[in-house]
């Protein structure tokens, strides 16, 4: 029985994140950071594996079990929330193209 609930609750929170426009940047973002909080697409999902796992772990939302806290911290955190935190002090928003 409190499997059942978990793997609901789990399903319900996955429902929730992948229907969230603001949540999606593009329609085959289903990858997620799971300890940076945000989802990108399968491009970006191997950039983010480039960096290696002490900067991001990269777990796919479609083919990877991912545990309920993790989906909550992409929850709280979103992609636009990063951004923000991150382009703080940017004078410019960075571009997709934009170097490092
Ligand atoms: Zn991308």
């Amino acid at each position: 029985m409190i499997a059942c609930f978990k793997h609901k609750s789990y399903f319900l929170i996955l429902s929730s994140l992948l229907n969230f426009n603001t949540f999606l940047p593009l329609p085959d973002a289903t990858w997620l950071s799971t300890n940076l909080g945000v989802i990108v697409c399968i491009e970006c999902s191997g950039i983010h594996r480039d960096m290696g796992v002490h900067i991001s772990k990269i777990q796919s939302l479609t083919l990877d079990h991912i545990g309920t806290s993790q989906l909550l911290v992409a929850r709280v955190m979103s992609n636009d929330g990063f951004n923000r935190v991150m382009e703080a002090k940017c004078k410019t928003k960075p571009h997709p193209n934009s170097t490092m």
